[in-house]
């Protein structure tokens, strides 16, 4: 199983940090290692004094491919989750500036809480998804799938030409504006259309 990210795929959340529109998505993986699931607690990373959260929703591949067309990528995924790409923005800026890779700042072990999965069905259009981040109780991050810069199945089709695609892989779709940092303490909770589907603790 691995875990493929998309950044920058919200142009208010590209602009929140000074980055460019991507032309093609932007992709980085996290290892197994970094999910976490059933509620279970993030511990901060004892490598970043500034750990951001960054809300996205994340498809689930359900069968094997590779150099998939656009108009077929509805046939690889069948629900919708939510997740947190938990991101050390001091090491991530670091690297940045040293023209160096993200897995330090990206896919440290934890990093990627994840929620439980709705049905498409469930959900209506896939181009019409709400979600929502609240951190002790106050909404900090809210987003729509309409808003993504590429689409589910434009970022499945691009990530098959460079990945072979298999059963259970996740890919976080990108995070839209109010990314923030998270401290000791602070409870999490995920929302698809209004309904709980992801509660985190940080330790
Ligand atoms: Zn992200």
């Amino acid at each position: 199983m691995k875990i493929i990210c998309i950044g920058r795929n919200y142009i208010d959340h590209a602009k929140e940090l000074n980055n460019p529109i991507p032309e093609k998505p932007v992709l980085f993986l996290k290892p197994d290692t970094a999910l976490l699931k059933k509620g279970a607690p993030f511990f901060l990373p004892e490598h970043s004094n500034n750990v951001h959260h960054e809300a996205e929703l994340v498809i689930r591949i359900n069968r094997l491919g590779k150099h998939i067309e656009e108009r077929f990528a509805h046939k690889y995924y069948e629900e919708i989750g939510l997740g947190i790409d938990f991101t050390a923005r001091d090491v991530q800026k670091s690297c940045k500036e040293k023209g160096l890779p993200w897995e330090i700042a990206k896919a440290f072990d934890g990093s990627a809480p994840l929620g439980k999965f709705i049905a498409i069905k469930d959900l209506g259009k896939v181009d019409n998804i709400n979600f929502e981040l609240k951190k002790n109780g106050s909404t900090v991050q809210f987003g729509n799938s309409s808003e993504m810069i590429f689409n589910f199945n434009q970022i499945i089709s691009y990530v098959s030409k460079i990945f072979t695609l298999k059963i259970g892989d996740l890919i976080y779709t990108g995070t839209p504006a109010g990314v923030g940092p998270v401290v000791k303490g602070d409870k999490i909770q995920g929302f698809i259309n209004g309904i709980e589907v992801l509660k985190c603790k940080v330790l």
